[in-house]
C-alpha cells in the first residue's frame, strides 16, 4: 500500500533531507586515502544526533551501523570497520538514512579516493547520471516503470549494468515503503505517480552483467565478477507543483 504524505509531512521531510545532504556532504569532504571506514560511520552518526535524528540503518532489521561504506566490488550494505582502509584509487560508496519527527530521509553517493583510473570515473559519471534521468520521470501522472526504464536504458546504453537484485523503494514513516522501484524494465507499468508519494530511488550500477551475492557477514553485497560498482540514491516527494528533490545539499544540479 503506498501511503501519501501530508504537506506537513512533506516539509519535514525537506528540512530532514536538507539535513542529511549537508551531512553526507560533511563525509565526502573527509575521504582520503587512510581512513577506515568506521571513522565514516562515527563522524555520520554523530552529525545526526546532532541535527536531532537518529540513523534511519542502524538496527534496522539488525544492521549494526549508520552509514553503508561500500568499496570498489562491493555493491551495498558493506558494514563499516576500523580494519577496513580507504586506498588511493577506491571508489567509496556511502549510503545513509535518518529519521527525525517520525520521517525517513535516504540517500547515497559513490566518491572517488584519490586518482580513480578512467572506468571508475565513467561508472560514477553513468550511475549518478542515471539517477538523475529516473527522478526526470517523476511527474505526475508517469507510470512507476517510467523511472525504472529511464535509469536501466541509460545504463544499458552507456555501456554498464544495473544490480537488479536491489531496488529503490517508497519512504516515510517506514524506511523501506510501497512501491519497489526497479532500476530496469519497460516503461508505462506499475501505478500513476500522484502528489505525496516519496520515493527513494537508487541506482546501482556495475561492470558485469552477472548476479550479485552476498559475503559471510550477511549484509556485504559484492558483484559477481568482483568488478566495480557504484551507487547514487536521492529522496524525492511529488507535490501538485511536481517533483521536489529533498535530499540536495545545495551544490547538485540536475
Ligand atoms: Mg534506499
Amino acid at each position: 500500500m503506498i501511503v501519501l504524505k501530508t504537506p506537513a509531512e512533506i516539509s519535514i521531510m525537506q528540512d530532514n533531507g536538507r539535513l542529511l545532504a549537508r551531512i553526507l556532504s560533511a563525509l565526502c569532504e573527509e575521504v582520503q586515502p587512510g581512513r577506515s571506514t568506521l571513522f565514516f560511520d562515527e563522524m555520520a552518526e554523530s552529525l545526526i544526533r546532532e541535527a536531532g535524528g537518529v540513523p534511519s540503518f542502524k538496527g534496522y532489521s539488525g544492521y549494526p551501523a549508520t552509514i553503508n561504506a561500500s568499496i570498489n566490488e562491493e555493491v551495498v550494505h558493506g558494514i563499516p570497520s576500523s580494519e577496513r582502509k580507504l586506498e588511493e584509487g577506491d571508489v567509496f560508496s556511502i549510503d545513509i538514512g535518518l529519521v527525525r519527527e517520525g520521517l525517513h530521509v535516504d540517500m547515497a553517493t559513490t566518491v572517488a579516493v584519490g586518482q580513480i583510473d578512467d572506468i571508475a570515473q565513467r561508472m560514477m559519471d553513468v550511475g549518478e547520471r542515471s539517477l538523475w534521468e529516473g527522478i526526470e520521470q517523476v511527474k505526475i501522472g508517469n507510470r512507476l516503470s517510467d523511472i525504472s526504464h529511464a535509469i536501466g536504458s541509460y545504463v544499458e546504453m552507456a555501456g554498464f549494468y544495473v544490480v537488479k537484485e536491489y531496488v529503490g523503494h517508497g519512504i516515510g514513516k517506514d524506511l523501506h515503503e510501497d512501491p519497489q522501484i526497479p532500476n530496469y524494465g519497460p516503461p508505462g507499468h506499475g501505478v500513476r505517480l500522484r502528489p505525496g508519494m516519496a520515493l527513494a530511488i537508487e541506482p546501482m550500477i556495475k561492470i558485469d552483467s552477472m548476479a550479485t551475492q552476498v559475503q559471510a557477514d550477511h549484509w556485504t553485497v559484492v558483484t559477481g565478477s568482483g568488478g566495480l560498482s557504484v551507487h547514487f540514491e536521492h529522496t524525492i516527494v511529488l507535490t501538485e507543483n511536481g517533483a521536489v528533490v529533498v535530499t540536495l545539499g545545495g551544490d547538485e544540479k540536475a
